[in-house]
């Protein structure tokens, strides 16, 4: 898994709100994720943002740091913003960021 941010989708606090995986089923029982969550206003106010503060956003920067994600659930990738803004189903990989990398 590559852990290094990409660069199809910029890593920026205006992503981040748009990111749908602190609602993704894979996520939502993640008690690691849900941490995160709490300061992410914090994390937000940060430049640069750092990786392993948010939740989200791993079409950017690649796998997730938590490792108690449930990957037996249906990625939500698809029902994002950013998804499709940044014309990710033509790329690879297509959803699972968290798992499989940033989209290329
Ligand atoms: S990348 Fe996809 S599977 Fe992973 S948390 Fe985000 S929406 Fe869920
Ligand atoms: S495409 Fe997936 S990983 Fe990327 S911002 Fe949207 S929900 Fe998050």
């Amino acid at each position: 898994m590559d852990k290094t941010i990409g660069t199809k989708v910029s890593f920026s606090s205006h992503n981040v709100v748009k990111c749908v995986c602190p609602e993704c089923p894979v996520q939502v029982r993640s008690k690691c994720a849900s941490d995160k969550l709490t300061k992410i206003k914090v994390s937000l106010a940060k430049t640069p943002l750092i990786r392993e503060e948010i939740p989200g956003l791993y079409c950017s920067t690649g796998g997730a740091t938590c490792t108690d994600l449930d990957l037996e659930q249906a990625c939500s990738c698809g029902n994002c913003p950013v998804f499709s803004e940044c014309s990710l189903s033509m790329g690879t990989p297509v959803g699972y960021y968290c798992r499989d990398g940033f989209a290329k």
